[in-house]
């Protein structure tokens, strides 16, 4: 059972009956987020429920917005091991080094968490038609869910995005549409055609529940790490769902009193090429500027403007945490190091984790002694031609 209660916006928090289908706010064209009955659930849901779960995310589903379970599309997300970066430590000089590998969900990366739940939740409001702009991977995920839930799935991506990702979208019975531009330039393609057909669009943080999918990594940090959560959080930005989220579920589990008020520094770390929650951040701003002329090899990361971004800001200023851009020479040096020390072959905005925290080390804002735990968002195989 969900103890959801209602949605309401993150900028002008006016609420919204979440058992309608929505995009942003009505009001300010913000993001909305989904809210639950904390009380109520408080009472009954304790984490000691857990241990005998079944390990995907849907083992929080008092917390997530699916209410009956029938409608829950399932194909293995979610709950992914952390793992004591032993080695790569070693070789980086600092013991207490974590990865969290999201490269093991279903289509290969962490996209799988948030579509995975905006595509039941969509399927149990009675959507049938779903359409995404994408830089790679969230397309694979959506078409992913989609076609599990029989629904038709409309992509659109950039004409440069490498072929693994469009060859995964083709297969899942996606249509597929590729545009000379950047994602934001998809997503003025996909907003005509979801408008015209009357398609539902998941934008990233453009409806209210892929972040939801994507906070269960909050859960999850919480749950592997003892209920302890580590000092230091670096996760590569691009929407900032992953950030966002996280945060979000922190709350949540210190209202069930899960966990107490002590939260991790959260780190987004973004490539030189496209860095506008980095710049945003350093000049104090509430809102990112758009960053003209984005390039990285990290797909994931070649996002020059998101929605979401006042809440990018307040999950990086309320948790004492930090932006830093790597150029994608070292964000590729730091996937070859994980790789050849940990056997992970992760993407290279898994890379660019440890090139944050090799910098952030090397200029005292971490310390020896601290837990860090760095997030590798997907797995290389989609962007094998980077070692070719
Ligand atoms: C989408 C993506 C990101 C960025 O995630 P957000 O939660 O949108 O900030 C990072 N890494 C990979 C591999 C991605 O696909």
């Amino acid at each position: 059972m969900s103890f959801l209660s209602h949605l309401e916006c993150g900028f002008c928090n006016k609420e919204q009956d979440a058992d309608k289908v929505w995009n942003l706010c009505p009001e300010c064209s913000k993001p909305l987020l989904a809210r639950y009955d904390l009380e109520a659930a408080a009472k009954v849901f304790d984490k000691d429920k857990l241990a005998t779960r079944e390990p995907t995310l849907w083992r929080y589903h008092e917390m997530l917005p699916v209410r009956d379970a029938k409608y829950r599309i399932c194909l293995g997300e979610g709950y992914t091991p952390i793992t004591h970066a032993k080695r790569l430590g070693a070789e980086v000089g600092f013991e207490e080094l974590y990865i969290k590998d999201e490269g093991l969900n279903a289509t290969t990366s962490f996209k799988a968490r948030g579509l995975g739940m905006a595509i039941s939740r969509a399927y149990e409001l009675g959507v049938k038609e779903v359409s995404i702009p994408s830089a790679g991977n969230a397309a694979g995920a959506m078409s992913a869910y989609a076609a599990a839930a029989g629904m038709k799935a409309y992509v659109f991506m950039p004409k440069d995005v490498p072929t693994p990702f469009i060859s995964e979208c083709k297969a899942l019975g996606a249509e597929v549409t590729l545009i000379d531009g950047l994602i934001t330039d998809c997503g003025k393609a996909a907003a005509e055609l979801v408008k015209k057909y009357n398609r539902f669009d998941v934008s990233t943080l453009k409806e209210p529940y892929r972040i939801e999918g994507k906070k269960t990594m909050g859960y999850e940090v919480a749950e592997q790490m003892e209920w302890e959560l580590p000092d230091v959080i670096i996760y590569p930005t691009g929407g900032g769902t992953g950030m966002v989220g996280m945060w979000k579920a922190f709350a949540e589990m210190e209202a069930l009193g899960w966990i107490g008020p002590r939260r991790p520094r959260m780190v987004t770390v973004q490539s030189t090429g496209c860095a506008p929650m980095v710049r945003a951040f350093d000049q104090g701003d509430e809102f990112a500027d758009p960053w003209e002329g984005a390039k990285t090899v990290a797909d994931g990361l070649r996002v020059p403007a998101a929605v979401g971004d006042f809440l990018i800001m307040r999950a990086l200023r309320e948790s004492n945490g930090t932006a830093v851009a790597v150029s994608d020479e070292d964000l590729m040096a730091g996937a070859n190091k994980i790789g050849r020390t940990q056997g992970l072959f992760v993407a290279p905005e898994g890379g660019a984790t440890l090139a944050a925290f090799e910098k952030l080390r090397d200029e005292g804002w971490i310390r020896q002694g601290e837990k860090v735990l760095l997030f590798n968002t997907g797995s290389g195989h989609k962007y094998a031609h980077l070692w070719e």
